[in-house]
């Protein structure tokens, strides 16, 4: 067999839970390091570890990615009451993905993985929509209120420095009735229209972006002038590269979205992106073709699935039934990292290397062996399906073949 890749960079590889850590393991042994040499950062961000260091290694892995500039994430447990309890938790720690997202100020892209035989469910849709979602505020960060009687609600701005406060009447409640107060950041809404461009630049992607700015005068507005004011200030890359930009009214978009037959980013508004995220995911198949970049402003990338740790068929592993879990966008993940390790570093072996193993996934569903999953919805629907680890072998197998013939 021929020389394992070198990579002159070492990756920041995060760890995580449940089946997608079993899968974890098996993408890294029969797909990564067979092929190549690639010092590995690691931080276990397996929930006892988060645990025993009071959560300080999902810090640590953040500091990595800011260093090193590239990593890739298993899946893992966001903790709730339940789970404090299954594990004996300290507490209940936050989204790791949430720490990490705010350590780098990024913004999440989705993108689906396209195979032939599992068609999406809008006709139109040839190539992948990417969704960028914007990860700070709103409703997400909101206050709420319930209003018991009759009263008046209103907004207050006190200036730091003092000064004369600002005051809005929100509304003269008649009865009673519920009121929310929801804010952004002019710095944040910088980050993620910087964060859209980068992306789109880096893709070769057009760029789409809506809200409702004809209701939200004030609100919406910010973002739209924003992300137009980033745009003029790359007008000169994005000419370069072809790359357009287009903003319309949300509703339109959505409209056009369901038109048109992909190939574009859309970036959206934190809770524009939490739903079109989801509808897109489930219009182009399974969760398990689902992967997720988070990228900052400064252009450091975390590879991920889109998907959580798939507790369900990790139960079932532990009982020693049999399981058949997806590992696509898990080994996404892993090429996505490789290929963008080998963009930055001057490797363009290791880029190739990393479309290679993709190609041998999708060549290997399209040859009919594929995860329950998929089974499901794919035509023709084949005979049966693989198990977890078979799936990955099957992939292995074709990849070698690729790497004996030379195809790199
Ligand atoms: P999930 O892990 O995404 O799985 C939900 C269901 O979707 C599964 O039970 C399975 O359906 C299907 N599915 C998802 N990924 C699949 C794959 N690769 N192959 C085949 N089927 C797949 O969501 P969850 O069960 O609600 O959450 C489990 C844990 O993941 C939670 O503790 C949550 O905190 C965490 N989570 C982490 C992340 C992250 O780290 N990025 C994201 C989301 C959730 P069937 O059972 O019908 O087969
Ligand atoms: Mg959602």
């Amino acid at each position: 067999m021929s020389a394992r890749i070198r990579a002159r960079n070492p990756l920041v590889e995060l760890d995580g839970d449940e089946m997608t850590r079993i899968i974890w393991a098996l993408v890294k042994e029969r797909l990564v390091e067979p092929f190549v040499d690639i010092t590995l950062e690691r931080y276990d961000l397996f929930l006892p570890v988060r645990d025993q260091t009071d959560d300080a290694v999902t810090v640590q892995a953040a500091a990595a990615i800011q260093k090193h500039g590239v990593g890739v994430k298993c899946a893992t447990i966001t903790p709730d009451a339940m789970r404090v309890k299954e594990y004996n938790l300290k507490k209940a720690w936050p989204s790791p993905n949430g720490t990490i997202r705010a350590i780098l100020d990024g913004t999440v892209f989705r993108q689906p993985i396209i195979v032939k035989n599992v068609p999406p469910m809008v006709r139109s849709w040839q190539k992948p929509i990417t969704i960028g979602r914007h990860a700070y505020g709103d409703i997400y960060k909101n206050v709420e209120m319930k209003v018991p009687a009759p009263g008046t609600v209103s907004l207050v701005y006190q200036p730091a420095g003092g000064g004369a406060p600002q005051t809005l009447v929100i509304h003269d409640f008649k009865g009673p009735g519920v009121v929310m107060g929801m804010h952004n950041l002019e710095s944040s809404i910088r980050s993620f229209a910087k964060a859209c461009i980068a992306y789109a630049l880096s893709e070769k992607l057009p760029l789409w972006f809506g809200a409702k700015d004809t209701i939200s005068k004030t609100y919406h507005a910010m973002f739209k002038d924003v992300f137009r004011a980033e745009v003029e200030a790359r007008k000169a890359d994005l000419d370069k590269a072809g790359v357009t930009y287009n903003y319309m009214l949300i509703d339109d978009a959505v409209a056009r979205v369901v038109r048109h037959e992909g190939g574009f980013l859309w970036a959206c508004m934190n809770y524009d992106g939490d739903v079109m995220s989801d509808m897109v995911a489930s219009g182009f198949g399974s969760l398990g073709l689902m992967t997720s970049v988070l990228v900052s402003p400064d252009g450091k990338f975390e590879y991920e699935a889109a998907h959580g740790t798939v507790q369900r068929h990790y139960y079932a592993h532990q009982k020693g039934e049999p399981t058949s879990t997806n590992s696509t966008a898990t080994i996404f993940a892993w090429t996505g990292a490789l290929a963008k390790r080998g963009e930055l570093d001057g490797t363009p072996e290791l880029t190739a290397f990393a479309k290679a193993i993709e190609v041998s996934v999708i060549e290997t569903i399209e040859g009919g062996i594929m995860t329950k999953d998929l089974a499901g919805i794919a035509t023709p629907k084949p005979a049966g399906h693989a198990t977890t680890e078979g799936f990955i072998d099957a992939i292995a197998e074709r990849l070698r073949s690729k790497v004996e013939a030379g195809v790199r």
